[in-house]
C-alpha cells in the first residue's frame, strides 16, 4: 500500500499572501515520482500553538510528516522544538553540525557567525541530518513509532536541493520497491478529451499507474510502475507507453522532455536549421522561451517585436494595402511577418504571431483570443487560425506554444496547420 504524506509550510508570510508556497508544489511534485500520495497541504503561521495543531492532526492522518520553513536562528523559528515537542522527543547538539554552520558564514558569507546560530545545530535525538550545503539550517527526519517526520528549510533553493539530494532518498529506501516513472508531454488535445481517450488507462491500471497532470496551455501523462528492480519496473512501464503513444499519435511531442521548446531545439540542432521570430500579441515570449535554453544561439539568429503597424511596415516589410485591407490581425499579415522576418534574417524559418489577447477586440471584428500563428519555410509558408480564450496571459502562452509546435512539426515531417 503506498504511503501517504502531509506537507505542513511555517510561515507567516505565506498566509499574508507575500510569497507562494513553491516549496509545496516541488515538493509534492517530487512525492508523485515516489509513489506517495500526498493528501493534505497545510500552511500555518510562525505560532507554536497553532504549528502544534497542525502537526497533531497531520499524525493523525499522514505516514509521512513534511516541514518547511522556521529552521532558521530567530526567535520566530520554532519548527523543531514545537515538532519535536508533539512526538515527545528532546533536541541535543550536534558539535559537527555547529563546525559545518561556522564554516559556512566564514566561506560562503565571509563573516564570523553570529551566537544565535548555535541553535541550529540542536537536531531531534536519534535523527538523521540533512546537510544543507547551499545554507545554515541543517534539515532532519526521524520515525516515530512507523510515522516520519522530515523537516526542511523554507528558502526554495535550500529546500529544493536537500528535498532532492537527502529528503527523496531517505523516502525511497522507505519502500523495497524501485520505482520507474515516465511523463508524456501531449500538445492539441484538450485535458478533458484527453480523460475521455484514456479513461481505462487512468481508471484502472494499476501498475502501472496512468496519471494526468495539468500544465499551462498542454497536457502530461505520468506513467508509474513499482518493482522490485529498475529493469522489471521499465518492461512494466514499457507497453503502456506504447499503447498510449499509439493511441494519440503525434500529439506526443515528448517523452520525458522538459517542455516543446527544449524539443525544438534538439531538432534545430539535429537539422542544423536556424529560424527568427516576428512577434506581435507575444511580445517577445517566443523569443525569450527560446533563449531560456541553452544552446539557443546556435538555431535561433533574433526577433522583432512588431507591435505597431508602422513596426511590421517598417522593419518586416508587411505591404500597407494589406493591413488596410485585412487589419493587423490576419492570416495573409501572419504570413506576410513570417516571410520578411524569414528575409531579413537569412535564415531557414520564420515564426510570426500576431493576435488580440485583449481585453478588448479590434475595429475590424475581430474577438480577443483570435490569434494567427505562421511558419516561413523553404516548401512555403504555413499558417494556423486561433481561438484562444479570453484570458490575455493564456492567448499570449498559448500562442507561443503553437508557435513552438508549427516548428516541431515541419522539422518532423509532420501536418503542418494541423491544430
Ligand atoms: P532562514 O534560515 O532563512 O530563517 P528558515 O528555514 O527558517 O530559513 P523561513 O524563515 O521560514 O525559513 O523562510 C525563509 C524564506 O524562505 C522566506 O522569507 C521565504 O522567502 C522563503 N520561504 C519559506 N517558506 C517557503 C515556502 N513554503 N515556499 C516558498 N518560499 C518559502
Amino acid at each position: 500500500m503506498a504511503y501517504t504524506a502531509e506537507i505542513i509550510a511555517v510561515g507567516t508570510e505565506l498566509l499574508l499572501g507575500n510569497i507562494a508556497n513553491t516549496d509545496a508544489q516541488m515538493i509534492s511534485e517530487g512525492l508523485a515520482e515516489l509513489g506517495i500520495n500526498v493528501f493534505y497541504h497545510t500552511v500555518v503561521g510562525d505560532n507554536a500553538e497553532r504549528l502544534t495543531k497542525a502537526v497533531e492532526i497531520a499524525r493523525s492522518r499522514a505516514d509521512i510528516i513534511i516541514t518547511t520553513g522556521g529552521l532558521g536562528p530567530t526567535y520566530d523559528d520554532m519548527t523543531k522544538q514545537t515538532v519535536c515537542r508533539c512526538f515527545g522527543r528532546e533536541l541535543c547538539f550536534h558539535p559537527d553540525i555547529l563546525e559545518d554552520i561556522r564554516l559556512f558564514f566564514e566561506t560562503q558569507l565571509h563573516k564570523p557567525m553570529p551566537e544565535c546560530n548555535r541553535q541550529q545545530a540542536m537536531l531531534p535525538v536519534d535523527c538523521v541530518v540533512f546537510d544543507n550545503p547551499r545554507g545554515t539550517a541543517p534539515g532532519c527526519a526521524f520515525e516515530e513509532k512507523g510515522q516520519h517526520v522530515l523537516m526542511l528549510p523554507g528558502p526554495p533553493t535550500e529546500c529544493s536541493y536537500m528535498f532532492k539530494n537527502r529528503a527523496m532518498p531517505y523516502l525511497r529506501a522507505l519502500s523495497p520497491d524501485t520505482l520507474v516513472s515516465h511523463s508524456l508531454r501531449i500538445f492539441g488535445i484538450g485535458e478533458s478529451h484527453l480523460q475521455e481517450l484514456l479513461k481505462t488507462q487512468i481508471e484502472t491500471y494499476e501498475n502501472p499507474t496512468v496519471a494526468p497532470y495539468a500544465k499551462t496551455g498542454e497536457c502530461m501523462l505520468r506513467v508509474t510502475a513499482k518493482a522490485a528492480s529498475r529493469e522489471e519496473a521499465e518492461a512494466l512501464c514499457r507497453p503502456v507507453v506504447d499503447e498510449i503513444c499509439a493511441l494519440l499519435g503525434d500529439a506526443v511531442y515528448g517523452i520525458d522532455v522538459e517542455n516543446l521548446e527544449s524539443v525544438c531545439l534538439s531538432l534545430l540542432q539535429e537539422k542544423g536549421k536556424v529560424f527568427a521570430t516576428a512577434e506581435s500579441c507575444t511580445g517577445g515570449l517566443v523569443a525569450k522561451r527560446i533563449t531560456d535554453l541553452p544552446g539557443a544561439s546556435g538555431v535561433f539568429c533574433g526577433g522583432v517585436v512588431s507591435y505597431t503597424n508602422e513596426v511590421k511596415v517598417g522593419c518586416l516589410g508587411v505591404p500597407w494595402p494589406l493591413l488596410d485591407k485585412h487589419s493587423a490581425v490576419s492570416r495573409p499579415v501572419a504570413e506576410a511577418m513570417a516571410k520578411g522576418v524569414r528575409r531579413i534574417c537569412g535564415c531557414d524559418m520564420g515564426v510570426a504571431v500576431t493576435g488580440l489577447a485583449g481585453p478588448k477586440g479590434d475595429e475590424f471584428g475581430n474577438p480577443v483570443g483570435r490569434v494567427f500563428v505562421a511558419l516561413a519555410t523553404p516548401e512555403g509558408v504555413f499558417c494556423r487560425e486561433l481561438s484562444l480564450g479570453k484570458r490575455r496571459e493564456r492567448v499570449r502562452n498559448a500562442a507561443a506554444n503553437h508557435a513552438f509546435d508549427m516548428i516541431r512539426r515541419y522539422l518532423s515531417g509532420l501536418e503542418i496547420e494541423h491544430v
